[in-house]
């Protein structure tokens, strides 16, 4: 073989980690292509991180570094299904599947479907201007809020429903969010816990950054607060430092009265249903305790909780692909190694080869394991000879690096005088516009 000729599916961190893995590979000469379904690249650190962590979006500059490699091509607003990948497999001596996790996890109450019950993570596309999520609705005209679940995008959406106009409005969140954020009535945010507070999914840095927040009154119960039987001897067996802080944050943090808007932060609850006769209007909790192998279930005790809306934040979950075999439970697609099963030549990486965990950095050696089973295939010959070129496929259309900088750069300099980040065009049809315009007409207007 003298090219290795790679596709890779998905500009997001996976796909750029493992841009980067091939072409740091001494063994072959490398072309790598970079497929996304959006015009922009970036992925989840565009639509996903929350425009208020712009430090942790600094991570772009690294994926640009990469994308400048003459062995790269990027082509965006291209989406890759079953027919893609039939092609792309004879193109291509390998295709590596970073596509991430594309929708959510349902938590299979009544009531679920009701308006004013939503995805949290169809909010955060919706905030972060996604292009597929701009004319979503959410009714946000009641002040009581509830967001089940206590990972880092409960707390994200926590914290973005309680900022006020004058925090968001110096961040890149979208211009509709902004506005409508502006004019919400939400006062009192409710993040339930179906375990404890030794359970919590969330982050230290993001729990603390959240009691940090200005004009923000705070509520969590003692008896919840302190810890159950079979938490106390989890941790006595087996120390975990960043549990005894996260539980000493929280004691300090207990009651905090005095602020315009409340969060409450609830443990060892559980939604039985939601209520409403055309909208939410509330929801039936059932207690918890939790067992020895600290599962959470039920004490037979309930209460009732007036809300508006609710976001269920119970996880992403990964979608299958054509014909590729797909774990149902884990919501991945089945690979060992990131090799994925009976399909040679087809790799995975990131949310769709292990499931929704971990921070952006914890898919560079996820990344760069799924590389080294392709090239160590590679090596051994295993990869079959590509015919023909992607070019003979693509329908036009596609958006090439300099067709990115020319949107991001129209982006930045959009946010300047507002000192914002930038200012996220939102519209496909408008972002494939100042895609496509040359830089002479872009400075002509
Ligand atoms: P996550 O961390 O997996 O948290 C999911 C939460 O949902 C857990 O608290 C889980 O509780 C709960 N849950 C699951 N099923 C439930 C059910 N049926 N009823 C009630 N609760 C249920 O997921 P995530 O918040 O979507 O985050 C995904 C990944 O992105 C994580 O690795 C996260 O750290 C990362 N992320 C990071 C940041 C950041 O660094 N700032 C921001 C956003 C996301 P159990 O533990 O009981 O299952």
């Amino acid at each position: 073989m003298s090219q290795l000729r790679v596709a890779v599916v998905g500009a997001g961190p996976s796909g750029f980690y493992a841009c980067e893995e091939l072409l740091k590979s001494g063994d072959h000469e490398v072309k790598v292509d970079l497929y996304d379904a959006l015009p922009a690249p970036h992925g989840l650190v565009r639509y996903g991180v929350a425009p208020d962590h712009q430090k942790i979006k600094n991570v772009t500059a690294v994926f640009e570094k990469i994308m400048r490699d003459p062995r790269l091509s990027f082509f965006g607003n291209v989406a890759v299904g079953a027919a893609e990948l039939e092609w792309m497999r004879q193109v291509y001596h390998g295709v590596l599947l970073t596509v991430g996790a594309q929708t959510d996890r349902r938590l299979g109450v009544a009531g679920e479907d009701l308006p004013g019950s939503y995805s949290a993570t169809d909010f955060v596309a919706w905030y972060n201007g996604h292009p597929d999520y701009v004319g979503h609705k959410f009714l946000l005209d009641q002040p009581r809020v509830a967001v089940v679940g206590v990972g880092n995008v409960a707390i994200d959406v926590a914290r973005i429903l309680l900022s006020g106009h004058e925090r968001l409005s110096k961040t890149d969140i979208a211009d509709h969010a902004l506005e409508q954020l502006r004019n919400c009535a939400v006062r009192e945010v409710h993040i339930l816990a179906r375990r404890g507070p030794a359970q919590a999914a969330f982050t230290n840095p993001e729990l603390r950054e959240l009691l940090e927040m200005e004009d923000l009154s705070f509520e969590i119960r003692p008896d919840e607060l302190s810890l159950d039987e079979h938490s106390r001897a989890a941790l006595e067996a087996e120390p975990d430092k960043l549990v005894s802080k996260r539980l000493e944050l929280l004691g300090q943090a207990q009651i905090r009265p005095g602020g315009q808007k409340k969060l409450v932060l609830r443990f060892l609850v559980s939604p039985l249903e939601i209520s409403g006769q055309d909208r939410v209007q509330g929801l039936k909790l059932g207690q918890n305790r939790l067992n020895e192998k600290l599962q959470a279930t039920s004490t037979g005790q309930q209460e009732g909780l007036a809300i508006g809306t609710i976001f269920r934040s119970i996880g992403y979950k990964g979608q299958p692909l054509g014909e590729l075999p797909f774990d149902n439970g884990k919501g991945i697609i089945s690979n060992q190694l990131g090799r994925v099963e009976g399909h040679p030549g087809v790799y995975v990486a990131g949310w769709i080869k292990r499931g929704p965990s971990g921070v952006i950095g914890t898919n560079k050696p996820c990344a760069k394991e799924s590389v080294q089973s392709l090239l160590s295939d590679a090596r051994e010959g295993k990869l079959q000879e590509p015919a023909g070129q992607p070019q003979q496929h693509l329908a036009p259309g596609w958006v090439d690096f300099d067709g990115w900088k020319r949107l991001d750069e129209f982006e930045v300099a959009q946010g300047q005088p507002l000192g914002r980040p930038r200012v996220k065009v939102v519209q496909r049809e408008a972002m494939l516009a100042r895609a496509r315009d040359s830089a002479e007409e872009v400075a002509a207007r």
